[in-house]
C-alpha cells in the first residue's frame, strides 16, 4: 500500500488532487512526483514543534536539491545545511536567506570556504583541525569573522544502515567527543574565528529516537564544560531528521513529540537549537513512477523489467534499501511474486527481488514509493540513460520543475 500522502481513489493513485497516471502519460516516465503540500507540512511540522523556543531549521539541500523544492522551502523560512559550494549555488539561486546556511562536510576545499565566507553564511560545522586553520586564514585574508561549531562524534550506535551511520569511532566524521574539548581550547587561538556552537549528526534514517537522545546528553554535557572553560557556545546543531517509513510495517516516529522533548531536555540551557532533516521532509513527498516494459519467467522466477533503474534511483542497490512498488491503476485482480528490475547491465540493477505485487502488465505504470528524498540527487547517467524529469504538484495542478534530459544533454561537454 501506499503511504501518505499518496492514496488511491477508486483504486487509482492519487497525490493531492492529481491522477499519477495523467503526469505518467503526458509527462512520459520514468518522472518523479513531488508534493508541494506535503513538503510544506513536513517542514511546518518541524519548525512548528519547537514553540517559542529559539531555534533554526536548516533544510538538508543533498536530500532532494531541485531549485523549486529549495524555492518552496525558503518561502517558508527554512534555513539551509549544504555540503558544497555547488549546494550553495542552488540555495542562493532559490533565493534561500545566506545568513540562515550553515555549511557540514568533511572536506571543505578553499574555493568552497571563500565562496561561502564571501556569501556571509551563518556558520560552518568543522571536522578538523587543519579545517580550522583552512577557514580562520581565508577569513583575515578577507577581513570577516567565521562563526564555527566542531561536530562532535559522541559513540553512539544510529542503528540504521552502515553507510549512513556516522556517530561511531570509526567513521571519518566529526572529532571524538573526548578530544574536542581541546580543538575548541586550540580554535581560541585563531583570531578570524569564533567557536559559538557545538553540533552532531549520527546518522540517518533513525526510526527509534533513543540514539538521538543518548548523542543530546552528551553534547548538552560537552556543553557545560565548555562553557565552563570559557567558551561562549550559544547554539546545538543536532543534525537530521527523524526516519521515514519506507516498508508497510514501519511507523512514522512522531517528530513533533521527538522535538517537544528535546526542547524539553535542553530548557534552562539557553541554548538556540538548530535540526537539519532532508529525508524526513521530501521523502514522504515524493515517488518515482516508472512504466512496466516486460514480464520474463525465468527458471525459478519471474522478472518485471521497468523503464527505471538504478541510474535513476540507486537507494535498492546502495544501500539494499526497500521501496513500496504499487500500480498507479489498482484493477487488476490477485498478485504474484517477481523481481523488478530496470534495463541497466548490472545485476544490482533491481527495486525488489522476490516481492508480491500487483499482477502488473506491460504498458502498466508502477510508484516507487518514498522516492523523495535521495532519490533524483543521487541520479547519474550511467549506460547513457538521459536523467528522469521531475514534476511538482500542487492542488489539482502540476508542473515540470525539471524536464527530461535530452540526448544532446548526454554529450555535453565532451
Ligand atoms: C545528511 C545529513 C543531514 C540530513 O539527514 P536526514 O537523515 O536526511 O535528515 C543533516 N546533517 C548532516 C551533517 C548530514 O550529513
Amino acid at each position: 500500500m501506499p503511504f501518505p500522502p499518496y492514496s488511491y481513489r477508486d483504486r487509482n493513485l492519487y497525490v493531492e488532487d492529481v491522477d499519477l497516471e495523467s503526469i505518467a502519460r503526458s509527462a512520459g516516465t520514468p518522472v518523479y512526483v513531488y508534493s508541494a503540500t506535503a513538503i510544506r507540512e513536513r517542514f511546518r511540522l518541524y519548525n512548528d514543534a519547537f514553540g517559542d523556543v529559539p531555534h533554526e531549521v536548516f533544510y538538508a539541500v543533498k536530500a532532494n536539491s531541485n531549485l523549486s523544492v529549495l524555492r518552496l522551502l525558503a518561502a517558508e523560512g527554512a534555513g539551509f545545511d549544504i555540503v558544497s559550494g555547488g549546494e550553495l549555488y542552488r540555495v542562493l539561486r532559490a533565493g534561500g536567506d545566506p545568513a540562515k546556511v550553515v555549511f557540514s562536510g568533511v572536506g571543505k576545499t578553499r574555493d568552497e570556504v571563500e565562496y561561502a565566507l564571501t556569501s556571509g553564511i551563518h556558520s560552518f560545522n568543522c571536522e578538523s583541525e587543519a579545517e580550522l586553520a583552512l577557514i580562520d586564514s581565508i577569513a583575515a585574508r578577507l577581513g570577516v569573522t567565521a562563526r564555527i561549531a566542531m561536530r562532535v562524534n559522541p559513540h553512539v550506535d544510529a542503528q540504521t544502515h552502515p553507510y549512513i551511520s556516522t556517530g561511531l569511532r570509526d567513521h571519518k566524521f566529526g572529532i571524538d567527543i573526548a578530544a574536542v574539548e581541546d580543538v575548541y581550547a586550540r580554535a581560541a587561538g585563531f583570531t578570524h574565528l569564533v567557536a559559538e556552537g557545538v553540533s552532531c549528526h549520527i546518522g540517518s534514517q533513525l526510526l527509534d529516537t533513543a540514539p538521538l537522545k543518548d548523542a543530546l546528553d552528551a553534547v548538552l554535557a560537552l556543553t557545560g564544560r565548555l562553557r565552563a572553560k570559557g567558551v561562549p557556545i550559544r547554539h546545538l546543531d543536532l543534525g537530521g531528521g527523524l526516519g521515514v517509513p519506507y516498508k508497510p510495517d514501519q511507523r512514522e516516529p512522531d517528530i513533533a513529540a521527538h522535538i517537544r522533548a528535546v526542547c524539553a531536555r535542553c530548557a534552562g540551557h539557553d541554548l538556540k537549537l538548530m535540526m537539519e532533516p532532508g529525508r524526513s521532509i521530501v521523502g514522504p513527498a515524493g515517488a518515482l513512477l516508472t512504466r512496466v516494459l516486460y514480464r520474463k519467467p525465468a527458471e525459478s522466477k519471474e522478472f518485471v523489467v521497468v523503464d527505471a533503474a538504478m541510474n535513476d534511483l540507486i537507494r535498492p542497490a546502495l544501500y539494499q534499501a526497500f521501496h513500496e512498488i504499487v500500480p498507479l491503476r489498482a484493477h487488476m485482480p490477485g498478485t504474484f511474486t517477481a523481481d523488478v528490475v530496470g534495463p541497466v547491465c548490472e545485476t544490482g540493477d533491481f527495486f525488489a527481488r522476490d516481492r508480491e505485487m500487483a499482477n502488473v502488465l506491460p504498458g502498466d505504470f508502477l510508484a516507487l514509493c518514498t522516492a523523495g528524498a535521495y532519490g533524483f540527487v543521487l541520479a547519474s547517467n550511467y549506460n547513457s540513460r538521459p536523467r528522469p524529469a521531475e514534476v511538482l504538484v500542487e492542488g489539482a495542478s502540476w508542473k515540470f520543475i525539471r524536464t527530461r534530459e535530452t540526448l544532446e544533454d548526454l554529450v555535453r561537454g565532451e
